[in-house]
């Protein structure tokens, strides 16, 4: 690290002159330009620019910054390199991607602590139970035994949906295995605080709580929740539903111990989890739920009742939106990458694919249902994708084509309008802005941070922008 100039073996003889003259050689060539050969430089800075542009973006300034401070500042002694690199700093640090990124920074924490402050005494369960070993069912019990260290019953009536649950679980932490982050000991220790079961009994008898994750259909959420109120009638329900309200959950059950838990999916990969406080949970369960999610790493968002949430409510306009766009004529991947050159992961077709018609199909109608403004338009492209089974990824066909290995085809359907690319952002981007509104206004969360959060941490809203509302 060049701390040490020279070592003196015991006994040897110096002149300290001597010493001090090659520490100063030294010095000196740390202080002076760096001396290397000026095409292999400017070869390698241009291969570093077009790989961090590749990753980092048009929207992100600093990391083609520091390339861009290393390929000045070569040259220079230390001393006008220190200062040019202080001067591209003060200038990042004043830009507003900065102060949003910063904003984030300090949004999450604020969440956190919110979370923090109404779990109090930091309640560990005795027992948990999750119903349904689907996408979001095995992510849920995973994260439980991966993150908090507790055991965790996993229900479903399949058997083969179980060994699926755990072949997949398995094989995520034998990645890590092999990257050397866990050893094997672990991962077996993790895969063994997860009890698969297709009896619903054992599953959920003297739970704590127990999550339920089945297919988004009122009657069967329903019914599970009696059957499970019935074998634990001491345990908390909480409800990973999309679009149904916490309260349409509750009818002949205790309600203060009912109430959503909200998570995204991969679950492994996305932070945000809503707590939602149906209109007669308790302040206990809340507090509860509260410490469950920190135990897991997540982070969230306390917030009131109402079909979608936070997240899937304001979701759902701006694909209602697209739809009735596309139904119009306008061409599908221009608008894709529209919103990806916004910032978004992917384009709301992608999205539609990634997440499968069917769900968006059946999600619209549920959420149209309690809001008769967000509905599919008379000419609905996602209906027709659906009445013609094509429901995305999961079919090798929806609003793309795609092969085997989720790469993406072509597009199945044609359009040819193409408006300004800031028609089609004012148009996407203003009905979420006017959703977030309707829900500040409706009290469904306490402050304006908490919906660009959620927005953040649950769906990808770009964190360099302002948030959305
Ligand atoms: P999925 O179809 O992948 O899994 C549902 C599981 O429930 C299946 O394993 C199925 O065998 C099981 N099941 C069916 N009937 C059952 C019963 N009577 N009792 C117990 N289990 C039963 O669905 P998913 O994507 O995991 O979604 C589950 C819930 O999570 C839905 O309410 C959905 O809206 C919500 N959700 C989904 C996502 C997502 O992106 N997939 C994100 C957030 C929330």
């Amino acid at each position: 690290m060049g701390i040490v100039d020279r070592i003196i073996n015991n006994g040897e003889a110096i002149i300290f002159s001597e010493l001090f003259s090659s520490i100063d050689t030294k010095r000196e060539q740390k202080k002076s330009a760096i001396n290397i050969n000026s095409l292999k430089a400017m070869a390698i800075l241009k291969l570093a620019k077009s790989g961090v542009a590749k990753k980092s973006g048009e929207n992100y300034p600093a990391p083609l910054k520091v390339i861009e401070v290393i390929k000045q500042c070569r040259k220079m002694t230390r001393d006008d390199a220190l200062q040019y690199e202080r001067a591209a700093f003060v200038e990042l640090a004043k830009g507003s991607v900065a102060k949003n990124l910063t904003s984030i920074f300090l949004g999450e924490r604020k969440l956190k602590s919110k979370a923090l402050g109404l779990s109090k005494h930091n309640w560990s369960p005795l027992k948990v139970a999750v119903i349904g070993a689907g996408a979001m069912g095995s992510g849920i019990a995973f994260a439980i035994a991966n993150k908090t260290g507790g055991g965790v019953s996993l229900y479903d009536p399949y058997e083969e949906q179980l060994n699926k649950s755990n072949a997949s679980n398995r094989a995520y932490l034998q990645n890590k295995v092999e990257k050397g982050y866990i050893s094997a000991d672990e991962c077996n220790r993790i895969m063994e605080r997860i009890t698969t079961t297709t009896d619903i009994e054992k599953a959920v008898n003297k739970a704590d709580i127990v999550i339920e994750a089945v297919p988004e259909n009122l009657k069967l959420k329903t019914d599970i929740f009696q059957k499970v109120h019935r074998i634990a009638p001491e345990a908390i329900l909480a409800t990973n539903t999309s679009t149904f309200r916490v309260d349409s959950l509750k009818e002949n059950l205790p309600a203060d111990r009912v109430a959503g838990l909200h998570f995204f999916n991969p679950v492994s990969k996305m932070p945000l989890v809503e707590i939602i406080r149906g209109s007669g949970t308790s302040d206990d369960t809340i507090s509860k739920l509260c410490s469950v999610a920190l135990a897991m790493k997540k982070t969230p968002l306390v917030c009131n009742d109402c079909a979608g949430f936070v997240v899937n409510r304001i979701l759902m306009p701006y694909l209602v939106k697209f739809d009735s766009m596309i139904s119009h004529g306008m061409d599908i991947e221009y608008v894709d990458k529209v919103m990806k050159d916004f910032g978004w992961p992917m384009g709301p077709a992608e999205l539609c694919d990634l997440v499968g018609i069917d769900v968006i199909y059946h999600g619209a109608q549920n959420i149209s249902n309690e809001y008769s403004y967000i509905n599919l338009p008379d000419n609905s492209v996602i209906s027709d994708l659906y009445n013609n089974g094509m429901l995305g990824q999961k079919t090798r066909s929806g609003f793309y084509t795609w092969k085997k290995n989720q790469k993406k085809g072509k597009v199945t359907r044609a359009g040819d309008v193409r408006p300004h690319k800031n028609e089609v952002t004012a148009a996407l981007m203003g009905v979420m802005k006017t959703e977030a509104k309707r829900i500040l206004d409706e009290n469904i969360v306490e402050q304006p941070y908490e919906i660009n959060m959620a927005l953040v941490f649950g769906l990808g809203y770009p964190p360099y922008k302002e948030g959305i509302i």
